[in-house]
């Protein structure tokens, strides 16, 4: 039996326990991590993240009353339960926004949603960059397009979870991680263009070539995260207004001289400019690289990224600079800071073999340095959202 049947009959089980009656059935969604392409969905540019094993499982029963009882076994606290109609944006501020904004969208979007009861339970470490909140509202979403039968393709309801995300719970976060934990196929990296949100499934199985992903948690979140995001985003719109595009991923990459020419001594814009073109030519190199089946000549591409995000995007911070450091000294093809910045997780690509002494490099190098213990996991490219029962 598999993990995910051992977790979805636990579900089931806690669910039939907490609310008296079984399920209508059961779904997981997966958390994800962005292989290239950072800050560039705000730029309608290039992603290309892939699905984790980490699943959030959520058993879910209609209701027929308007009312929606919720429960994770992941927080303290009961059931808590919340009227349909009393539903309003930005007034719930703990965890239950999240499942609570689903709901709103899809009642927004007009869709007849009447209740429901929900339990769920999680493998995705919450605020570690791996996009717990959108397995949550993903997981969610599907459940309900399922036991409503609404017919929403899974892109649709990547979008509804970001607008619960957006508007309901009031993060301002891009496509990428509802689309990844929706639409991520096993052994594949998504492609994803977040401008149309079209997308290629491109495959990305590393054990099969000898090689492996780690992901290190710094296990640090430096507080002027939000501010600085605010201010990147912002200059980035503040270039494609100075060049007269619509985003800069309008901006080509045979152009880039001259449009950097254009900006003047404005140097802050420059480097985000310069970034966020850099960064959209990379996710395609890494495309056709893993097309042709050379997924080893990524990895010099996403130290480049690495570079990029710490001289020009300036979002790096010393931990990960370590972990990128460390690691490619110790024998890795490549490696970069992965996610928002000033903490979180770093990816890094290396082949088996070397592993073990790249692990124990970066959690030595972390130790002399007196930073607390990273947490190390391999990252193995797997399935979004399914219905498991
Ligand atoms: P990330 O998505 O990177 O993990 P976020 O801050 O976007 O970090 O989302 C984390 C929040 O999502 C948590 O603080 C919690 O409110 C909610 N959340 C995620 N997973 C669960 C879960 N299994 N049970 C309850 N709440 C959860
Ligand atoms: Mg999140």
């Amino acid at each position: 039996m598999g993990a995910s049947t051992v977790a979805a009959q636990q579900v089931r089980a806690d669910f039939t326990a907490l609310y008296g009656a079984a399920p209508d059935g059961v779904w997981s969604a997966p958390g994800r991590v962005n292989l290239i392409g950072e800050h560039t969905d705000y730029n309608d540019g290039f992603v290309m993240p892939f699905a984790l094993p980490h699943v959030t499982t959520a058993a879910v029963s209609r209701r027929t009353d308007g009312v929606l009882r919720l429960h994770s076994g992941d927080v303290d606290g009961g059931v808590a339960e919340l009227a349909l109609d009393a539903l309003t944006p930005g007034e719930d501020h703990d965890w239950t926004a999240y499942p609570s904004g689903v709901v709103w969208a899809l009642r927004e979007a007009g869709h007849p949603v009447t209740g429901a009861d929900i339990h769920l339970s999680s493998t995705v470490p919450t605020g570690a960059g791996l996009s717990s909140s959108a397995a949550l509202e993903v997981v969610v979403a599907l459940a309900l397009n399922d036991l409503y039968e609404l017919g929403l393709k899974r892109w649709e309801l990547a979008r509804l979870c970001q607008r619960a995300e957006n508007v309901y719970v009031g993060a301002p976060t891009g496509i990428m991680d509802q689309t990844a934990s929706a639409c991520c196929s096993a052994g594949h990296a998504l492609f994803l263009d977040t401008r149309d949100l079209s997308q290629k499934q491109i495959p990305f199985d590393l054990a099969a070539e000898g090689m492996r992903l780690l992901v290190v948690d710094t296990q640090v979140k430096h507080t002027h995260s939000n501010g600085e995001y605010g201010k990147r985003r912002a200059g980035c719109e503040k270039g494609a207004d100075l060049l007269g595009v619509d985003a800069l991923r309008d901006v080509p990459y045979a152009d880039l001289d001259a449009a950097l020419a254009r900006l003047g001594d404005d140097e802050e814009v420059r480097r985000l400019v310069r970034h966020v073109v850099t960064e959209d030519e990379r996710v395609e190199r890494v495309v056709s690289l893993l097309e042709s089946g050379d997924t080893a000549a990524i990895g010099p591409v996403l130290t480049e990224g690495h570079a990029s995000l710490r001289d020009d995007f300036r979002i790096s911070c010393p931990e990960l600079d370590l972990v990128v450091d460390t690691a490619l000294a110790s024998g890795a093809l490549g490696a970069r800071m992965t996610g928002g910045g000033f903490g979180g997780s770093a990816i890094v690509l290396a082949e088996e073999s070397a592993v073990p002494t790249i692990t124990k490099a970066v959690e030595e190098a972390f130790a002399s340095a007196s930073y607390k213990a990273p947490r190390v996991f391999e990252a193995v490219p797997s399935a979004g959202a399914a219905r498991l029962s």
